[in-house]
């Protein structure tokens, strides 16, 4: 009948009797396609304080993850149309770094490897408990509270980009730059002495505008050389046949 205090009842999502003392209200992301699964995760998160917004694909998901400041993600692996692994590297290549929990099905070591090189935090096995989930949230948040930083300035050398100002400099000289402009430095910054290509450009400078031709990326490309002054493209290198790559001076990726 009564279940054990502070233990979450199965089947119903409500948690019988005990705590709900939560630090703050922090923001949580649910991706899950199964429905009776979303909602039992949303409800006992949301029952123990959390804000939480719940997505059933992986297209959701990423325009949820890519405009909202969540303080963790669930994550599904196995979605309708998106590989939660590559929803979780589609968000870190965007500088999403909030922590991930995968759900899994799979037990597979190789699966489970791939979604931490992919950027996964912890991952809970189906079927789980939403005892053990909630417990894994909490644990995974106070790991990595810690760290929580806000806006930063991303640097490459000479090159200044404020988030929270929403500016930048090259040699202290302040650079004006088009909201386009801006989003594909930052993407570029984000990515400093890596490789990205123009498809990932588009996918992470124009979200879901899919009208936008691929020449798009090359002229938005040379305005941004030219308003940095990089006339000869050693700030922004083209990498011939994959894409473009933003070198910071010394090649290495010093921390903002
Ligand atoms: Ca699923």
């Amino acid at each position: 009948m009564a279940a054990p205090a502070g233990r979450w009842v199965e089947g119903n999502g409500c948690m019988a009797t005990g705590r709900a003392e939560p630090d703050r209200e922090m923001a949580v992301l649910v991706v899950e396609d199964e429905e009776p699964i979303r909602e039992l995760v949303t409800t006992a998160l949301r029952f123990r304080g959390f804000a939480v917004q719940a997505a059933a694909t992986g297209r959701d998901a990423l325009a949820l993850g890519r405009n909202v400041a969540f303080d963790l993600i669930v994550l599904d692996v196995n979605l309708p149309d998106l590989d939660g692994f590559a929803i979780c590297r589609k968000l870190r290549e965007g500088g999403n770094t909030a922590p991930v929990i995968f759900l899994t099905a799979r037990d597979d070591p190789a699966d489970l490897r791939e979604g931490f090189t992919g950027g996964g935090d912890d991952y809970v096995t189906k079927p789980f408990s939403l005892e053990e989930l909630v417990l894994r949230v909490e644990a995974v948040l106070r790991r990595t509270r810690p760290t929580e930083a806000g806006p930063k300035r991303l640097v490459a050398g000479d090159l200044v980009l404020d988030e929270a100002a929403y500016r930048v400099w090259r040699n202290d000289d302040e650079r004006f730059l088009s909201p386009t402009e801006y989003r594909l430095l930052h993407y570029l910054l984000l990515n400093r002495d890596r490789v990205v290509s123009k498809s990932q450009i588009l996918d992470h400078v124009w979200h879901d505008e899919f009208a936008v031709d691929p020449s798009a990326v090359e002229t938005y490309i040379s305005y941004l050389r030219r308003k940095l002054d990089d006339r000869d493209g050693q700030l922004i290198r083209t990498v011939r046949g994959v894409g473009y790559a933003l070198r910071t001076p010394d090649g290495d990726r010093p921390l903002p």
